[in-house]
């Protein structure tokens, strides 16, 4: 049996993690903790279903609520404050938490010695040279759940020899709500345009992060982190079917994909049964009504995020955690309805232009890191 913590629960990421539990055979999983930053209802709902022995809530009000509603119907559940104390009990922590409020997560998981399945890709991007050590620790491992990541790492198993042998990776991008349009059609974009994702049903920052094509810049670090190639190795492809979920391209000139539906269930069930693949499925392609799959190049003058993400690469250091930081400020102005979509980028490439060339060696680095930009992300979003 293995014991599976989700942190993030009540989000996306986490409810299908839920779903993926319900729908294998009992006794193969047992989930031992569930996490949330505020939604009460809701993990309470959980909690009752699924009886985890931890229960973690960040917010002090919704913890009091969850821990009276709990402790009558369970006196043994624990309710606390701790996301850390996730990863002492479970063999497999899902991290579904959404942006750098995940990095506590990560750290915690991997400093434990468990296997870490990523979704939350903030935590990699950001704190890139303080999580790298810790992948050494024994038993600590990253499998990741973004799609793209998940497909990468199926496709390299196609060789022993592993990044020896390989030329290039390709992510693909499904081009979100906006492919195809131009600058000046993008400039009055609504909130409820920009959360129309034509193929993935995902939480808003990262559908607003797929309509920028920013999500597909942070998944370039996110794959450089993970797999360890350099920038111009790494390569990103338009494709608007999301069927194909990205690729490997060998010396030998042979590029292995990976294909399915687009359904974030498949690389949940993966990280968690990962070295063998799930016995559970949630659908497959129907080859007798797929006739063609399409591929482009990104138009990167439209969506600058993509270079923006980059460039922050390949400076390196902080500089991915200020691309992030940055971002999420931008993005959380824009579903407030405080800036325009079109104004994402330019908040973002303005905050990068202070970046201070710290070198990130502990957490609290990152924090700060994080903190400063956020700061300069801010007076950006108020110009
Ligand atoms: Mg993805």
């Amino acid at each position: 049996m293995t014991r599976v913590a989700i942190a993030g629960s009540t989000g996306s990421i986490g409810k299908q993690t839920l779903e993926v539990i319900a729908a294998s055979e009992s006794g193969k999983y047992q989930l031992v903790a569930l996490s949330a930053n505020s939604s009460a209802d809701e993990i309470i709902k959980q909690a009752k279903t699924f009886k985890p022995n931890l229960v973690v809530v960040n917010d002090e009000s919704a913890r009091k609520i969850v821990a009276r509603e709990l402790a009558a119907t369970n006196p043994k559940i624990e309710v606390i404050a701790d996301v850390a104390a996730m990863a002492g009990i479970a063999d497999v922590v899902v991290n579904g938490v959404v942006g750098f409020a995940g990095l506590s997560v990560t750290i915690a998981t991997l400093a434990a010695g468990k296997r870490l399945a990523l979704a939350n890709k903030e935590s990699l991007i950001a704190a890139g040279p303080v999580v790298a050590p810790l992948r050494k620790i024994s038993g600590a491992e990253i499998i990741p759940v973004d799609s793209e990541h998940c497909a990468i790492h199926q496709c390299l198993r196609s060789s022993q020899n592993n990044l020896r042998d390989v030329a290039k990776l390709l992510l693909t991008a499904s081009g979100g709500p906006f492919r195809g349009q131009t600058k000046k059609s993008l400039e009055e974009v609504t909130i409820k345009d920009a959360l129309k994702h034509p193929t993935w049903s995902m939480g808003p920052k990262i559908t607003v992060d797929s309509s920028t094509l920013m999500n597909k810049g942070l998944e370039v670090i996110e794959a450089h982190e993970l797999f360890g190639l350099d920038y111009d190795s790494i390569d990103v492809v338009v494709h608007p079917q999301s069927i194909v979920h990205s690729m490997v391209e060998f010396r030998d000139g042979a590029t292995i994909a990976q294909l399915s539906l687009p359904d974030m269930r498949l690389p949940i069930a993966y990280a968690l049964d990962y070295p063998n693949r799930s016995t559970v499925g949630f659908g497959a392609i129907d080859w007798t009504k797929l006739s063609r799959l399409d591929f482009e190049q990104p138009d990167r003058d439209t969506f600058r995020c993509l270079n923006l993400a980059y460039a922050a690469g390949r400076i390196g250091g902080t500089a991915p955690a200020w691309l992030s930081a940055a971002n999420e400020v931008a993005v959380e102005a824009f579903l407030a309805g405080v800036v325009q979509w079109s104004q994402i980028a330019s908040i973002i490439e303005s905050t990068m232009q202070h970046h201070d060339g710290l070198i990130a060696t502990e957490v609290e680095d990152i924090l700060e890191a994080d903190a400063v930009a956020r700061q300069w992300a801010r007076k950006e979003v108020s110009r």
